[in-house]
Parts: structure tokens; sequence; C-alpha cells
């Protein structure tokens, strides 16, 4: 089954945001993720997210060369998304950084670069590996350093620098706040194209939504399903709880249409223009997501969706909180809780 996916125009040079792509983060199992990425492709995803912190670039790369060298696909075909790491945040580590994952994915260009997140940090990994909370109460140690000192606007003068070299066609944002978009805008020679957020029905992101297209910037939803997998990384960790494929809404809606919960979910936010990049490595569940484009939500059914009551910000990434940049004015930062991606 192939299927066209619809686009939306990003950045400039005509370049296109394909509007579902395949997600990676957890895809750690090569074997699996190489399946995954080739029911994908033969399904007709075309654009593939991923980033130096999901430690798959390499595997993905690799799959992409054997579709360009059989010639099932060229280069210009697909659209790959990838982030730089909070940990190389400090100019000359992104110029590092971009030319390794350059390297890694084995590519001359990536279509779509983004700044992972606004907080510059380093990950204090042999604290990580003895993690308990007796551990780190007992030794004060951190697992993660606050580098408040770095400016996310001096990493993005190096992001604009390889644009203009064109091994970054479009350069874009990750967990920014709008006041951060606005400051990037307002202090950039090239503006943003996108801004990848959490975005599912519990956490809508309207306003942020409106201030993107007044921006001239495409919006793209992570955990549009509600990453009903995150609890599998850090799982001692107090994340908090909402699964929007269990709305029931959604569970009606997907009776009426025929559709499962994912698709719903899928379809309601292209359907308000927002590109999705949910993550599977299931391969019926790969094609499944991207079926979604042989049927339409009604205005009305939209509105239902939109009129969800419950709000959940199921991403609070408080590794960074009380950082001088972060990002998440909501978050109750003196609560319990220790969730990151
Ligand atoms: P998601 O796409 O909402 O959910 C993925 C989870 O849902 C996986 O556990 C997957 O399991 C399951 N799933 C997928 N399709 C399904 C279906 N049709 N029915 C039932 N379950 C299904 O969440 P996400 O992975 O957190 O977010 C999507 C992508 O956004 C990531 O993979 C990553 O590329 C990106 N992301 C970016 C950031 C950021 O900070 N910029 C943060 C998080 C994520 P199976 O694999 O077993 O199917």
């Amino acid at each position: 089954m192939t299927s066209a996916v619809p686009s939306i125009p990003i950045g400039k040079e005509g370049a296109r945001l394909p509007l579902i792509g395949l997600g990676t983060w957890l895809s750690l199992d090569e074997g699996e993720l190489r399946a995954a990425l080739k029911v994908a492709l033969d399904a007709g995803y075309r654009l593939i997210d991923t980033a130096a912190l999901y430690g798959n670039e390499l595997v993905i790369g690799d799959v992409l060369h054997e579709y360009f060298k059989s010639g099932k696909l060229t280069r210009e075909e697909v659209f790959v998304t990838t982030k730089l790491p909070y940990s190389c945040m400090e100019p000359k580590a992104a110029e590092e950084s971009i030319k390794k994952q350059l390297a890694t994915l084995c590519f001359d260009y990536v279509d779509l670069f983004i700044l992972h997140h606004p907080c510059a940090m380093q990950h204090n990994e042999q604290v990580s590996k003895r993690r308990s909370v007796y551990y780190l109460q007992l030794t004060g140690a951190a697992e993660f350093t606050h580098q408040n000192e770095i400016d996310y606007l001096d990493t993005w003068k190096v992001l604009e620098k390889y644009c203009k070299s064109g091994q970054l066609k479009a350069i874009g944002l990750s967990n920014f706040n709008a006041k951060q978009v606005a400051r990037v805008c307002a202090n950039a020679e090239i503006k943003p194209s996108d801004l990848q957020v959490e975005l599912h029905i519990y956490w809508p992101q309207h306003e942020l939504q409106q201030f993107c297209s007044k921006q001239g910037m495409t919006l793209t939803s992570f955990a549009s399903l509600g990453s009903p997998g995150r609890l599998t990384f850090r799982p001692d960790d107090d994340w908090p709880v909402g699964n929007p494929m269990e709305d029931t809404i959604v569970v009606e809606l997907s009776k009426k249409y025929n559709k499962t919960p994912a698709q719903i979910l899928l379809r309601h936010l292209i359907q308000r223009g927002i590109s999705v990049i949910p993550k599977s490595t299931n391969p019926s569940r790969v094609l499944q997501n991207i079926d979604i484009f042989n049927f339409e939500i009604s205005a009305e059914d939209q509105q239902k969706l939109l009129d969800v009551k419950s709000r959940v910000r199921l991403f609070e990434m408080r590794v960074c909180g009380g950082h001088a940049h972060y990002p998440f004015e909501d978050v109750d930062l003196t609560k319990k809780g220790d969730s990151e991606d």
C-alpha cells in the first residue's frame, strides 16, 4: 500500500513538510527500526524524525541510502529532520555536532535541523547509571548540570551559518515557548521555519499555533497519541498521567468513522494543519498511522475534539527545572515529578 502524503510549505525555496512522518524516539532496537523504516517508506512515509539523542541516526541514514542506491527513492523525495542535543549548545560544540550528525547520516544536507531544547545542559552519565533517590540525596550529585550561561541565540547563529552553506535546508526549534521563539525571530538573520512541541487533544497549543502561523512557521506535534511508550523511558519517574487514545470522545468517534483512536487523533491534527510524527516500530501500527487520508472528520466532530476539557502536559522536562531558559511557565516545579524526554 502506498499513499501520497499531503504536505505544507516550509521555509524558502519551495520546500514542503509532509503532514505525517515516522517518529523514532525510543526506536533503539536496530532490527525493529530497520524493518519499521522499510514498512514506512514502502507505505509512503516521506518524513523521518530523529535526533542525535535518539542514538539511531546511523541506522536511519543507512536504510535511506539502501533506498537511494536501489533507485526506490531519491534523496530529494525524503524529508529528514534531526536535532541538536542540549549538551552541544555551546557554539563550537554545536558546529562539531552538526558535522558529526551529517556524517553519521551520511548526508550532504538535512532538510530540517532543530534546536532540541532551549536549555543547554551537560548529562553526567556516571550519576545516571547509579541513579537512585538515596544516591542522589547522599552524594548531592547532579545528573544534569545546567549551563545557564549558554544563550540559545548564540547556538542559533551556528545553525544560520550551516543553513547559508546549504547543509541545513531549514532550521527550527523544539520545546521553546512563544516568548523564546519571538526572541529568536527578533534577533535572527534566518528565522526559524518550524516549531516542534508536545501537542495532542489534552495539550492543544492553540495560542502557539496562531503565533507560529503569524510568524510563517510550520508546527509539528510530538506525542500526538499521548506517547504511551514514554513510561518505559526512566520508568521510576513520576510521569504526568493522560492517555488521549482512551478518551471517551476519541473512542466514540473511532466507532463512528470505523477508524482506530490513533487514526482519529492523527487525522484531527492534520486537519488543523499540523504535521504529526507518530512513533511506531510495530509494522501494522506503522501502516495504520498513515492510513488516514481516506476519510475526513466533520467540522462538528472536529469541534468535539477541540472542546475536550482535560488538560495535561505529559512532558514537563523537570530535569531542566530552574534553568535560566526553562520554557514551561505552567509547570509547578515545587511539586514532585522528574520526567524528561
Ligand atoms: P507518540 O507518537 O504519541 O506515541 C508513540 C507510542 O505509541 C509508542 O509507544 C507506540 O508503540 C505507540 N503507538 C504508535 N502507534 C500506535 C497505534 N496506532 N495504536 C496504539 N499505539 C500506538 O509519542 P512519541 O514517540 O513520544 O512522539 C512521537 C515522535 O516525536 C518521537 O518518536 C520523536 O521522533 C518526537 N519527539 C520529539 C520530542 C522533542 O523533544 N522534540 C519529544 C518526544 C518525541 P509501538 O512502537 O509499539 O507501536
